[in-house]
């Protein structure tokens, strides 16, 4: 599932190719995706220029030159991916064995240096979905979202004021997207882990009695930042060419220090911890039980 910093990777292998190209043709093979696509859809997109491709949380975010913007979501499964070329005959734009029949979108772009493209929007299990709106405040899934975590807003004073108070454990705490906007399952776990704060630890024991932020609060805000630009950092090293953009065999695989590393050896330098795997809102969470102390 990709996370941030997929998203994040799959906008920068984008933007090269998408930002000032103009939209020609638009066709859905299917009426939903995840949720329908919104009324008028291909004709609101037919004729615009793609301005700028952003992105806010894990929604990537098309500023389109009549004022619009189209938001992405990749879901679980879904994969953006260029053909060269327009798109007239299909069979001739796949690799060998690709499987079409999950190309949901697909979308004739003319870019003014590098001519004619063909953007494919696939998703086999359709957790993915499009929006289009006028102002990012009219989405229902942008409003109310906390404070990006690679942005100035999030900072260790903030979350204080979330947390004072709370019983919730540090992992919901920091699963709530109106703490901090597209932080999910995996780089919480590895945030905990570079901040040696134990997942069941409850949110209130991490703010001070004057409602300051602890040291290890701090610590965290700076472990939230520097997880996910490492990833996004290993992202970008395996962006090649723009046929990158698609995620290839799925996305990139970045090496994490405690997820997925169940029984493992704890990589902090110095500590003999072996990483354990609890169960916390029905997902998994794993960490050291020797330096994330509780
Ligand atoms: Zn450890």
């Amino acid at each position: 599932m990709p996370e941030l910093p997929e998203v994040e990777t799959v906008r920068r292998g984008l933007a090269p190719y998408v930002e000032g190209a103009l939209i020609e043709k638009v066709t859905l093979n299917r009426k939903d995706l995840r949720f329908p696509f919104p009324k008028g859809f291909v004709e609101a997109l037919e004729g615009q220029s793609i301005v700028s491709v952003g992105r806010r949380a894990k929604y990537l975010l098309f500023r389109l030159s009549g004022g619009k913007i189209w938001l992405g979501h990749l879901g679980m499964t879904g994969i953006f991916r260029f053909a060269e070329g327009r798109f007239k005959e299909p069979s001739r734009y796949y690799e060998p064995g690709e499987d079409i029949k999950h190309d949901h979108v697909v979308i004739a772009l003319n870019h003014p240096k590098k001519g004619p493209l063909t953007l494919i929007y696939s998703d086999a299990r359709r957790f993915g979905f499009m929006d289009l709106f006028e102002r990012e405040e009219d989405s229902p899934y942008l409003a109310g979202l906390g404070p990006e975590p690679l942005g100035n807003a999030f900072n260790a004073g903030e979350m204080a004021e979330r947390f004072r108070g709370k019983k919730a454990p540090m992992k919901a705490a920091l699963l709530d997207q109106r703490v901090v906007a597209g932080l999910g399952n995996i780089y919480v776990s590895e945030a905990l882990h570079r901040a040696h704060i134990r997942p069941t630890t409850e949110a209130r024991k991490l703010v001070l009695k004057s409602g300051k932020p602890s040291a290890r609060l701090e610590l965290l805000a700076d472990g939230v930042r520097t997880v996910l630009t490492e990833a996004i950092d290993a992202g970008g090293s395996t962006l090649r060419d723009f046929r990158a953009a698609d995620g290839g065999s799925g996305y990139f695989q970045h090496r994490f220090a405690v997820y997925d590393r169940e029984g493992e050896p704890c990589p902090t330098p110095g500590c003999s911890g072996t990483i354990r795997r609890i169960v916390q809102s029905g997902r998994s969470t794993f960490y050291c039980p020797v330096c994330q102390k509780p």
